[in-house]
Parts: structure tokens; C-alpha cells; sequence
């Protein structure tokens, strides 16, 4: 990436906190690293950067974004899973196991960013490659905050250690500390759902299938759906690692709803899954005997209105839209934030020309710019969920006979949903508002030029 050198006035240096080392963070330790005139520290409160759960999608759009990062280089073929005919994933009745739907990608998705499955530490190890690990700070929980005077940030640590900062960037998930200090009063809350989460061997479910005699299942991504928003996911993960995830309606007094990646025995709940076809019963029996599940209780909050603050507050992935996992995909939005971010920074950098005394300014274009492009953003997935949980909501008072229900659920939500976040493309999408931007202020005489050369490398290719 390279900045403009736009005069011969000494650039001053906008120092930066990243807080929290999962997708997000280091996405952002990534574009922020390649901007010359930033200064940053990324703070991790665990002891190191790590990753818990299962699997994780990576979809297009995801892909290019690790592409433009230079950490799709660190992904071998070995270290995920892409179904050979190019589905990207299946919906199935659970009791009967009928195929009910399935998605392909666009015919124009490069084979290199087609859907894809892996276990999360490969993504994030991928990531950690990119970044300068000597400026990452682990066992520092952020704790507190403070606006000083002069408009820096004062950041407090529980270890008692403190840094002062032009710019925090909070990429700490959905239980953000820096989200409850820019927004107080939004609140997140148990949606009534929990997530279980076992990794078994992929040779193990096809061994135990065939000895018992029970129905293969397909190699790909599955949604076993049944009624009461209760469903199995399962998919091969890539290696010999298979991933079954079982989500279902837990009331909040029946377990404790701050667990997160707890060890759980899943034999409790397998009675639960009675109704489900052969196939899946025997996958879960398997997970529960040969596994290790964990729980995740999901949260999810409303929309922010804005993901910037105080003009020196950026949130970003969980933290600036705590969806809960929907759509599979908050890990490819986390790193459309980074990228936008830095690409408003560099724009915003090189507008005012790196002078002594315009970092206000220069945060102030890059915030607002990063706003205007990721809110709408987000706003467009929660109306997507909406539209998909208004239908699905309408379908349960029609009283349709089971499986007629579980096949209109599919079809119904396929229509309000639609995947169009999987083929976004975050870097045209900065690059159209920079443009804007500058038409609408009468332009900084660099016409179509758009000063965003921190990321430009060939995607898709
Ligand atoms: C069940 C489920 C399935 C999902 N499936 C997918 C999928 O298939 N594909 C996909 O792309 N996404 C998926 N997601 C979403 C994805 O996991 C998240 O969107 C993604 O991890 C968000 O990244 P992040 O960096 O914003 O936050 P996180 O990954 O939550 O990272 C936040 C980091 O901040 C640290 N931190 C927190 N508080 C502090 C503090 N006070 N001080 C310092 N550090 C702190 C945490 O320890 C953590 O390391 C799924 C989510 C769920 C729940």
C-alpha cells in the first residue's frame, strides 16, 4: 500500500488502539499497518490470540477481502472444505432428510472464492500471519475509558496499565466495552437460543453410517431443518474434521446464559432430537460419544445508528452489529470494517495533506466517511433478518401440516433473505463514496483519482 506523498509538510501521526484480537482486529492491524502515518497497538484481553468453536463459512465476499489482505496466501487447499460441485449449501427436511433447496454461487465467482468451510484457528492464524505481532498487547482487558480535553482517549486496562490514543477502534465483539462507552444505552439480551458445537472426525461419521446401516450423508454444508427454529448443521471442515452444530430453544432459566464455549455434554439433548431422520440421529449419537460440544447461549442487540463516536470512537465486526451470527458471515463483515476504515483513513490522510494539527480533521472525513459506508450496510442486513422474521413468523400462525411448514420455512425465507451480502464488494463500494464525497465538496482536484492505494492488489485472480 502506498500513501500519497502529497507535500513536504512532516505527516504527524494518528496513534490507534485496536481492542480485541479476533476477525475484526487483526483485519484491522492489517489495513491500519500498511498505513505509514499510523501508529497502532492491538489489545487482546485473553492471554493469547485464540479462537473458540467450531467451523466457520468463508463466502465470497469474505474471500476477497483476505485476498486484498494478503492472508488468502496463508490458506491451503487442505485447510477447508469446498463442496466438488460447487454447491454452496443444502436445506433439508430433518425428519425425512429431503433435499429442499440448494444455493450454487453466481457462475462469475473466481473458483478461488467460491464457499468454503474450515475450523475458525485456521482463518484466524491466516490473519496473524499478515500482522506485526510485536504490537500485540495480550492479557489486557480494556475497563475503562475517558474523553480528555484535547479530544484523545485515555484507555484503562485491568492490569492497571494505561495509553492515551487519537483513535480506538473497538473490534471486541459482541460484549463490546467500547460499544457500552460510545452508546450507553444500547443493550444486548439472550435471544432464547443456544448454539452446540461439536468437531468430530469426518472418517468416523462415514464408518459409523456404514456400519449401522444408516443412510450417507451428502458432503457439503446442511441445514436439517425441523419446526420451532430447531435445526442441525453439519459439514466437513476439511482434513478429517467434521462439524456438527445443533441449534434449539434453551429457556434463559435453563442453563447459564453468559456461557460461551463452554464444555457441554450433549447427551443431555439428544431426546430432543427424536423426530429427526435416521442420518442425523446417528451423527449427533456420534458427537455426543465421540466429541467435545461446546454451548454458546446467542445475544443479539438492535442497530446501532451510527458505528462511529465522539469522533474518536470506531466499531467494527461484532461490535458495531451485534447479530448473533446471522448469516453465517459476521467474520467476512468484520473484515469489510477494516477495510473501509483504512481506506477512509488513507482518503482522509491524504486530503488534508498530513498536516501538523489536522488529525481531528483527518479523523473526523475518515469517521464520517466509514459511517456513511458501513451503516447503510448493516442497515440492509438487519431489514434482510426482519423481512426473513416477519415471514417465518406469518408461516406459524397458517397451522400447515408439519413437514408442509419446514418446506414453506425453506422456500419463504429463501425469498425475504436472499444472499446478496456474500457478493458485496466492500473496496469498489469505499472507492464509489470517496468519489461522492468528493463531488459533493467540490472535489480536492484529484478528479476520479481516488487516493486508495493501501490495498489495491488483483483480486480473483
Ligand atoms: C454460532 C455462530 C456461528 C457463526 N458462523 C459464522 C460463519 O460461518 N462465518 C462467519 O464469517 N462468521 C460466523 N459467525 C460470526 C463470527 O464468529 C463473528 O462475526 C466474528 O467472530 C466477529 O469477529 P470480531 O473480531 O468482531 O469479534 P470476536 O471474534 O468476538 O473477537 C473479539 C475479540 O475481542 C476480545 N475482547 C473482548 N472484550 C475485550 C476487552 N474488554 N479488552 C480486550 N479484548 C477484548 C475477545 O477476547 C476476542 O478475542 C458466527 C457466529 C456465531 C455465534
Amino acid at each position: 500500500m502506498a500513501v500519497k506523498e502529497s507535500n513536504s509538510v512532516q505527516p504527524k501521526t494518528i496513534n490507534v488502539a485496536i481492542i480485541g484480537g479476533g476477525p475484526g482486529g487483526l483485519a484491522t492491524a492489517i489495513t491500519l499497518g500498511r498505513l505509514p502515518f499510523i501508529s497502532w497497538t492491538l489489545y487482546e484481553k485473553k492471554p493469547q490470540i485464540s479462537e473458540t468453536g467450531g467451523g466457520i463459512s468463508l463466502q465470497r465476499h469474505t474471500w476477497r477481502m483476505l485476498e486484498l489482505m494478503g492472508a488468502a496466501q496463508n490458506i491451503s487447499n487442505d485447510d477447508f472444505f469446498r463442496p466438488p460441485d460447487g454447491h454452496t449449501v443444502q436445506h433439508r427436511n430433518a425428519r425425512t432428510g429431503e433435499l429442499l433447496s440448494q444455493g450454487f454461487a453466481p457462475k462469475d465467482t473466481p473458483p478461488n472464492q467460491g464457499s468454503c468451510r474450515m475450523v475458525r484457528p485456521k482463518l484466524q492464524g491466516a490473519l496473524l500471519k499478515q500482522v506485526d505481532q510485536t504490537k500485540i498487547k495480550t492479557g489486557k482487558k480494556l475497563v475503562d475509558i475517558e474523553r480528555l480535553a484535547s479530544g484523545r482517549l485515555r484507555i484503562v486496562f485491568a492490569d492497571g496499565f494505561e495509553d492515551e490514543v487519537d483513535l480506538l477502534v473497538g473490534a471486541d465483539g459482541i460484549r463490546s466495552a467500547v460499544r457500552q462507552f460510545a452508546f450507553p444505552t444500547h443493550s444486548i439480551s439472550y435471544i432464547g437460543q443456544s448454539a452446540y458445537r461439536t468437531l468430530i472426525s469426518t472418517a468416523s461419521v462415514d464408518g459409523h453410517l456404514l456400519a449401522t446401516s444408516t443412510p450417507t450423508v451428502p458432503k457439503g454444508p446442511i441445514f436439517w431443518h425441523n419446526v420451532g427454529g430447531k435445526y442441525v448443521f453439519t459439514c466437513p471442515l476439511g482434513g478429517d474434521v467434521f462439524e456438527v452444530t445443533a441449534r434449539i430453544r434453551r429457556s434463559p432459566d435453563s442453563q447459564d446464559q453468559v456461557s460461551w464455549g463452554q464444555p457441554f455434554d450433549f447427551h443431555q439433548l439428544l431426546p430432543e432430537y427424536a423426530e429427526f431422520c435416521p442420518t442425523v440421529r446417528a451423527i449427533l449419537a456420534l458427537a455426543a460419544a465421540t466429541g467435545q460440544t461446546q454451548e454458546f447461549a446467542m445475544f443479539s442487540g438492535p442497530r446501532l445508528e451510527s458505528c462511529v463516536g465522539f469522533g474518536s470512537v470506531a466499531l467494527l465486526g461484532d461490535a458495531s452489529h451485534p447479530l448473533s451470527g446471522a448469516f453465517g458471515a459476521g467474520a467476512g463483515f468484520a473484515l469489510e470494517d477494516a477495510y473501509t476504515l483504512a481506506a477512509a483513513l488513507e482518503w482522509a490522510f491524504s486530503r488534508r495533506g498530513g498536516r501538523e494539527g489536522e488529525t481531528g480533521g483527518v479523523l473526523a472525513d475518515a469517521l464520517g466517511l466509514y459511517d456513511r459506508v458501513r451503516s447503510p450496510h448493516y442497515k440492509g442486513l438487519y431489514d434482510t433478518l426482519d423481512r426473513m422474521g416477519g415471514a417465518v413468523a406469518a408461516l406459524a400462525k397458517e397451522g400447515l401440516p408439519v413437514d408442509e411448514e419446514i418446506a414453506e420455512r425453506v422456500r419463504r425465507s429463501k425469498d425475504a433473505g436472499n444472499d446478496w451480502m456474500y457478493y458485496h464488494k466492500a473496496d469498489e463500494v469505499v472507492r464509489q463514496a470517496i468519489l461522492e464525497v468528493e463531488a459533493e465538496v467540490g472535489g480536492s482536484g484529484k478528479g476520479d483519482q481516488v487516493v486508495v492505494g493501501a490495498l489495491e492488489v488483483e483480486v480473483g485472480a
